[in-house]
């Protein structure tokens, strides 16, 4: 891509030059929300459902959007435009904005929103053909009466501990356990367990960060008959599935193969996995939102 726009606060600014101030108190605590929002052939996945989830997310952090949704709806669709861009990964970013050193909020008047919009990194095909080998690591996930997982806020520090011990493990991904041993979901994505034609994913007061891809996967999965359960479950159940894989904006389905050192399955993607994938490849562009990707 030649040049790449960036909305920031109210103007397009060149990539180059969108700056933020060394005040904001998103980068000074970490004090903001955003969302990872996916666009196939020009229709962008679910858009509602990720604006409801970020002025959630807002709302719980008594963060005031300066937008209507439907206002940020419009700004989602311009920077794509403005981009021309028909395959996208979209990050927005709402931060409490410039204010003090203080930790108050009330020393900041503006949230700053940021919209980048770039070209999709598509994971390597060669990952979907051999799956993933994961583990578990020690970092538990927040438990939701610390700061509640469904906050998609800017703190993603207990993300960032688990792919550190990810990486130190010399894996990709890893599961976070909650603070009762129970798995809540990976570092960016949620976790599914199969067995038979049960398609199994822990329930929100687990702790996990209720993912788009995991409700369209199982509104999908009930669509083609299999038996959803949101349930509890522990990394025995994990080491015995059938299947495992994970879902998110930028892995959509992904098989998990091995965990912990046991194979998992036949140690390849699996039957339901795939149908899975294939049935969410294609509603994403049935069901998306189609935006005219002409520039500007
Ligand atoms: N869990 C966490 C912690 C995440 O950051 C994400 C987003 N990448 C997900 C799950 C998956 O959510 P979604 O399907 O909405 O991308």
């Amino acid at each position: 891509m030649s040049e790449q726009w960036i909305y920031l606060s109210g103007e397009y600014v060149l990539k180059e030059d969108a700056k933020i101030s060394v005040y904001d108190h998103g980068f000074l605590y970490g004090d903001g929300v955003f969302e990872g929002i996916r666009v196939y052939d020009g229709n962008v996945f679910r858009l509602q459902e990720h604006l409801d989830r970020l002025y959630n997310s807002a709302k719980s952090i008594m963060l005031t959007i300066p937008h209507t949704k439907d206002e940020m709806k419009e700004l989602v669709i311009q920077t794509l435009q403005k981009n021309a861009l028909n395959n996208a990964y979209i990050r927005l970013i709402v931060s409490r904005g410039v204010g003090n050193l203080g930790l108050d909020p009330a020393s900041c008047p503006k949230p700053q929103v940021i919209i980048i919009a770039e070209e999709l990194a598509i994971f390597p095909k060669e990952l979907y053909e051999s799956g993933l080998e994961i583990i578990t690591v020690a970092t538990r996930r927040n438990r939701p009466d610390v700061l509640s997982p469904k906050v998609k806020s800017l703190n993603y520090l207990n993300n960032i501990l688990v792919k550190i011990e990810a990486s130190l493990a010399g894996v990709s991904e890893a599961l976070m356990l909650n603070d009762q041993g129970y798995v809540a979901e990976g570092s960016a994505d949620n976790v599914f367990i199969v067995r038979g034609k049960q398609v199994i994913t822990p329930p929100g007061y687990i702790g996990a960060l209720e993912g788009i891809t995991r409700n369209a996967i199982i509104e999908i999965a009930k669509d083609l008959k299999y038996t959803v359960k949101e349930e509890p479950f522990t990394r025995h159940d994990v080491y015995t599935a059938d299947e495992v894989f994970l879902t998110g904006t930028a892995a959509e389905v992904i098989a998990v193969v091995k965990v912990d050192g046991r194979i998992i399955g036949e140690g390849k993607p699996g039957k339901e996995t795939n149908s899975l994938l294939k049935a969410f490849r294609e509603r994403v562009v049935e069901e998306g939102e189609k935006v005219y990707t002409k520039a500007l």
